[in-house]
């Protein structure tokens, strides 16, 4: 048996128990292969194992792999820093962006997204610790950025999107991804909206993400091994 698919029987198992423990249904978690850095044959090798979303930061690195694999029906997920020169290859190329940021951006994505796809699926990424190094809106920036989105017919406002600042212990590990969880009951109140996503954990804290209602985790490492 392949790494691949041994690192996925593991995930799967973890997140059953991990849902568990809290009265989840595991068929409420997307699993979301990120693929930066690893080669066309490991991508194709994990879709045999059933894997149907793969994210990528990149956009040069992500559209060779998308157009090569264009027969597969899987679901693409931009989650990574959005310049403005690239939306429109974003908007071509992606089922999902993960990581708006600005009313731009937001503007520039709808512009490009074209008529014959279904609108994009989009997620506001939040930086909730105040990093400098991340990019991400506060928490008081959600609803304006939010009521943009939702005026544009060829976007979808999904969720919110998060990578919170690492944490030793669970417990920390918590707190940020309850926040998220709090933050997107306030929008869904506010807008009389409903968001059915939060596209957060990754290999080092999905559990936790789990623990507190993430419906969507982005997995690299857990699944492909370190990046190179
Ligand atoms: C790289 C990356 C991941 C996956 O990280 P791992 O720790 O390898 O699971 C998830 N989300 C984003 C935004 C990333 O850039």
């Amino acid at each position: 048996m392949s790494n691949i698919s041994q690192n996925l029987k593991k995930i799967h198992h973890d997140i059953t128990a991990a849902c568990q423990k809290v009265h989840r249904n595991p068929a409420d978690i997307k699993l979301v292969a990120v693929t930066k850095q690893q080669p066309l044959i490991k991508i194709e090798e994990a879709m045999r194992y059933g894997v149907t979303d793969f994210g990528e930061n990149y956009v040069q690195e992500a559209v060779p792999k998308i157009q090569y694999l264009t027969q597969h029906s899987v679901n693409w997920h931009f989650i990574g820093q959005i310049q403005a020169n690239k939306t429109r290859i974003i908007a071509e190329n992606f089922n999902w962006v993960h990581t708006i940021t600005s009313p731009k951006i937001a503007q520039r994505l709808a512009m490009h997204r074209p008529d014959h796809l279904s609108p994009l699926n989009t997620c506001l990424a939040i930086n909730i610790d105040h990093e400098a190094t991340k990019s991400g809106i506060g928490p008081n920036e959600i609803i304006p950025l939010a009521e943009i989105i939702l005026s544009y017919p060829r976007l979808k406002l999904r969720g919110l999107f998060i990578i919170p600042k690492p944490q030793k212990t669970f417990t920390q590990q918590r707190r940020a991804f309850a926040q998220i969880q709090e933050l997107r009951h306030q929008v869904q109140h506010v807008l009389n909206i409903h968001l059915d996503t939060l596209s957060m954990g990754m290999s080092s804290d999905f559990v936790a993400a789990i623990t507190e209602g993430t419906t969507m985790i982005r997995l690299g490492t857990a699944i492909f091994g370190a990046r190179t």
